[in-house]
């Protein structure tokens, strides 16, 4: 058994997929070409949002995100600290500060009260982050970053297709992030990411930093970066999207599926009404965890733990000096020591999630 089984997903939809990256082999059409144009029209479209703009990786847009919108050294972005690390990564690498807001222990997603509490004066950005696939409570965000006049980036790389009383994310924020690293709910064959906006300048001016500051090629109107996404990634992306809606469905019922299985103690993910997740990841909650684990390892059964240390004590955001102890977010701090993720992707099999659900339900009683 495999956590995601990117293979099965592959050998369900090869005729597409080996067409299309046969047909950008022949036309040679590799930087920047139609698949890209077509695609970034297509996301654009799924996720009710006007600009869409390619880049190779979703870290990218986390970074052409905070500088479009001018975010410099001395800034304060408030983020959550239990997330990947790209997030609070790119706040710093612009030479700004990441501030972090403790997360509410139901949803592992940043609490929207404990992002007012850490508001300043120097504060300039807020990054949600939904965390597995399930939205960050956005309108509560939204509220207070209008009321402090503060723009927000989603951080949606584990969550297309996510959405609040049917409102997708992407759309509540001035920017939205998402990551293709082939894991994704929607994954190419390498690194791809995009960044969706309502601003047509914000759109404008990512799409001239990701090719070297130029619209016209070889007159550069400001120091840009190298960051396309690649034509044959699109190509790949455009022949899986028709496909992602049946696939986040199929995540749904495997969830359901789980959370019908696992029994107490064992924490199921809690989704709040109107919420619709998209399952990036199935991260319950056990007390046990590193005794589960072993079993698990045992009979060959993969399970994976994210995120194992809240990014405030992470070695390299240490070394940013911010002044972070142990204790200061313990919700995170819990969630870390007690979060496991299982098995997770649309084709997994019934007895496969069974066999899971069954085997964690003895472990933890042991
Ligand atoms: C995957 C991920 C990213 C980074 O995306 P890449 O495409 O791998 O650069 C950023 N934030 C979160 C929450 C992620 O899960």
């Amino acid at each position: 058994m495999k956590l995601v089984d990117l293979h099965r997903q592959y050998m369900s939809i090869k005729k597409p997929i080996d067409a299309a990256i046969k047909r950008i082999v022949n036309s040679t059409d590799f930087i920047l070409g139609k698949d890209v144009e077509d695609l970034e029209r297509a996301i654009a479209k799924y996720c009710h949002v006007p600009y869409a703009v390619g880049l190779n990786s979703g870290t990218d847009a986390l970074l052409f995100a905070l500088r479009a919108l001018g975010i410099k050294r001395g800034d304060e972005v408030i983020t959550t600290p239990f997330t990947f690390i790209a997030t609070a990564e790119m706040i710093a690498l612009e030479g700004a500060r990441p501030v972090f807001a403790d997360i509410d222990p139901a949803t592992f997603n940043i609490d929207p009260a404990e992002i007012e509490k850490h508001i300043t004066k120097r504060t300039k950005a807020i990054i949600p982050v939904h965390l597995y696939g399930q939205p960050a409570a956005m309108p509560a965000i939204m509220k207070i970053a209008r009321k402090h006049k503060l723009p927000v980036i989603e951080d949606a790389a584990q969550a297309i297709g996510a959405k609040i009383a049917n409102r997708p994310v992407c759309t509540f924020g001035e920017i939205g992030c998402l990551s293709f690293f082939p894991a994704k709910n929607l994954g190419c064959y390498g690194d791809g990411g995009m960044l969706l906006t309502r601003d047509k300048k914000i759109a404008d001016r990512v799409r001239m930093m990701l090719n070297h500051g130029s619209r016209i090629r070889y007159h550069h109107e400001f120091i840009g970066d190298s960051s396309r996404l690649d034509n044959l990634q699109a190509a790949i992306l455009n022949a899986k999207l028709p496909y992602l809606n049946v696939w986040n469905k199929k995540r749904a019922a495997v969830a359901r599926l789980y959370n019908s299985l696992l029994k107490p103690p064992v924490i199921t993910p809690y989704v709040p009404k109107r919420f619709t997740s998209v399952f990036q990841q199935y991260t319950i909650r056990i007390p046990n965890r590193t005794a589960v684990r072993k079993l698990l390892e045992k009979i060959g059964i993969p399970s994976a733990i994210h995120y194992p240390i809240p990014l405030h004590l992470q070695p390299a955001i240490k070394k940013l000096k911010l002044g972070y102890r142990k204790g200061d977010f313990p919700h995170s701090e819990k969630a870390s020591g007690e979060v496991l993720s299982l098995p997770m992707y649309p084709e997994i099999t019934k007895t496969e999630i069974i066999t899971v659900a069954r085997t964690i339900n003895q472990a933890v009683h042991v």
